[in-house]
């Protein structure tokens, strides 16, 4: 039986809070016990996206001549209201996505430290300024603002990812379109009070709620929208590249990942273990960056193995609010039968099952999204398990049998995000940073794990070669102006009157 609707959720468009145009709505669950209701949400459609899109179109004009470090300050204001309103937030995640409560607090932080960065980044935004090659000439760029931000996110960091798009949108004076994902969108509404509470002019931030098909999309096909910034699958950035790139529209795809974790023979093999059990089954091994493929040297492979079974066996699954929760429920019942669809076809091409394999439906967690922590031995690099994102708790585990082999494992992979190395080689540890095909490389430490003032991307199918987090971000938010001054009071022609 559900329980009560607790909370009547609206978009945000033209200024106000408002229902869709078509009064439809959506119910979004707690994944850790599907009977609770988070919120009713709007399940908008074309029509509020052309009135949220519009008013973003009419806002841009003012916001663009609002000086940076102002709208910086605003950015600062809104880290304030985070910090004071981060163990809340961290609830309502928790209830909303089932992440355990120090990873939501940590989702919010990044959030805090984005804006912290943001905030200052408005007093830079630096273009150059060069020598011309003519005399009595003056030569410089400049970060120009380009106009609407289309956001789109996916919900397993529903605070830090919108964080990483719309702080560097705003600052660099753009205003924003936030499509955020229908699984989150209770953490996305106090996100857009936030900002506004903040003293962020109305019309500048635009919340619409709905699906990928209704919304999404559409985002991506309007014409009045100048760039899409999207996190998401990369079966979904495929399809928004594609639609995109009919209007050459400026698009930012970060997507999915296949990311591993090498335990070389001479490595400190209780720090490797402590890294891989976090990396892997940390938020329920649902981060784009969790360790998904384990590659063993064959000199510590059996031993590992047995560690790392004994270990996983006793994680404790549950509801994320509680405090000895260790890992929390798959994002919903569609997510744990794709999971449970990976371990038959992991079985069927003959990787052994060492532990887990199963839903976990027992005494509190039986009206969850639950997932026994899963590891698969015997697993071969071309195996469709070693290719394919699966997105919940289960590693497979490869062995290797010498670093060059352990490398090309790696990289033999359509995507490249994260990738770890554990070793006490320091050979080794600078020959990985330069050969592993991957947008981050830890060095004893796991795959997962980001810093607000570092870029963060990957290469290959996990993106189109953006990066957010740290300076790089602001480059795709601006557009780039070069502007020359020509003090000499007469015509000079380049390459002409130099010669
Ligand atoms: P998803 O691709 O299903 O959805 C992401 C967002 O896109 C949601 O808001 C969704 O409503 C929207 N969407 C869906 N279909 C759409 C369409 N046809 N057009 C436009 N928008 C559409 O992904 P998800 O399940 O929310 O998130 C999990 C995925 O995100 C994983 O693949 C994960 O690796 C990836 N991810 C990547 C990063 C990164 O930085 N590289 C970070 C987090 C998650």
């Amino acid at each position: 039986m559900e329980l009560a609707l607790s909370l009547e959720f609206q978009n945000y468009v033209a200024g106000g809070w408002c229902s869709a145009s078509s009064a439809a709505r959506f119910k979004n669950h707690n994944p850790a016990n599907w009977d609770e209701i988070v919120g009713n949400f709007p399940a908008s459609g074309r029509a509020d996206l052309d009135r949220a899109i519009a008013s973003a179109r009419s806002a841009f004009a003012e916001w663009r001549l609002v000086p940076a470090p102002k709208r910086g300050e605003i950015i600062k204001r809104a880290g304030d209201l985070l910090t004071q309103h981060k163990e809340k937030i961290a609830h309502l995640m928790t209830r909303e996505m089932g992440k355990t409560l120090v990873e939501t607090r940590g989702d919010v932080q990044e959030g805090i430290d984005t804006a912290y960065y943001a905030a200052t980044e408005g007093r830079r935004l630096f273009g150059y300024t060069v020598p011309s090659e003519l005399p009595d000439k003056f030569c410089m760029s400049m970060q120009m603002p380009i106009g609407v931000a289309g956001i789109i996110t996916p919900w397993n960091f529903p605070l830090a990812i919108p964080t990483w798009k719309i702080f560097p949108a705003l600052v660099c004076g753009n205003t924003v379109v936030f499509k955020p994902a229908s699984d989150t969108p209770a953490t996305a509404t106090r996100f857009v009070e936030i900002l506004l509470e903040a003293g962020l002019p109305p019309e500048v931030i635009q919340l619409v709620h709905g699906s990928g098909n209704a919304v999404g999309m559409p985002l991506v096909e309007h014409t009045g929208v100048n760039l899409i910034s999207f996190t998401g699958s990369t079966e979904v950035g495929k399809q928004i590249s594609a639609a995109a790139s009919k209007n050459l529209k400026r698009v930012s795809l970060e997507l999915g990942g296949k990311n591993a974790q090498i335990v070389m023979a001479d490595a400190d093999l209780d720090l490797a273990l402590e890294g891989v059990l976090w990396g892997a089954f940390g938020t329920t091994g649902q981060r784009c960056t969790a360790t998904s493929r384990l590659i063993l040297h064959e000199a510590i492979h059996d031993r590992f193995l047995g560690m790392l079974i004994k270990r996983a066996e006793k994680l404790r699954l549950g509801n994320g609010l509680e405090a000895d929760t260790e890992v929390g429920p798959l994002i919903n019942f569609e997510q744990r039968e794709r999971v449970a669809e990976y371990v038959k076809i992991a079985k069927a091409e003959g990787a052994k099952l060492e532990t887990g394999g199963e839903p976990f439906a027992t005494g509190a967690c039986k009206k969850g999204a639950f997932f026994s922590p899963t590891i698969f031995s015997g697993v071969s690099a071309q195996m469709r398990l070693a290719q394919e994102e699966v997105f919940g708790p289960v590693l497979a585990v490869i062995k290797a049998r010498d670093f060059e082999d352990a490398v090309h494992v790696l990289n033999d992979s359509k995507y490249g995000l994260s990738s770890s190395l554990y070793t006490r080689d320091v050979n080794a540890a600078f020959k990985a940073m330069r050969d592993i095909e991957a947008g981050i490389t830890y060095i004893n430490g796991p795959t997962i794990g980001a810093e607000a003032h570092l870029p963060f991307g990957g290469v290959k199918e996990t993106g189109n070669g953006h990066r957010e987090g740290g300076w790089p971000v602001y480059d795709f938010f601006s557009e780039v102006k070069t502007v020359f001054v020509d003090y000499s009071g007469k015509l000079q022609r380049a390459q002409i009157d130099n010669r």
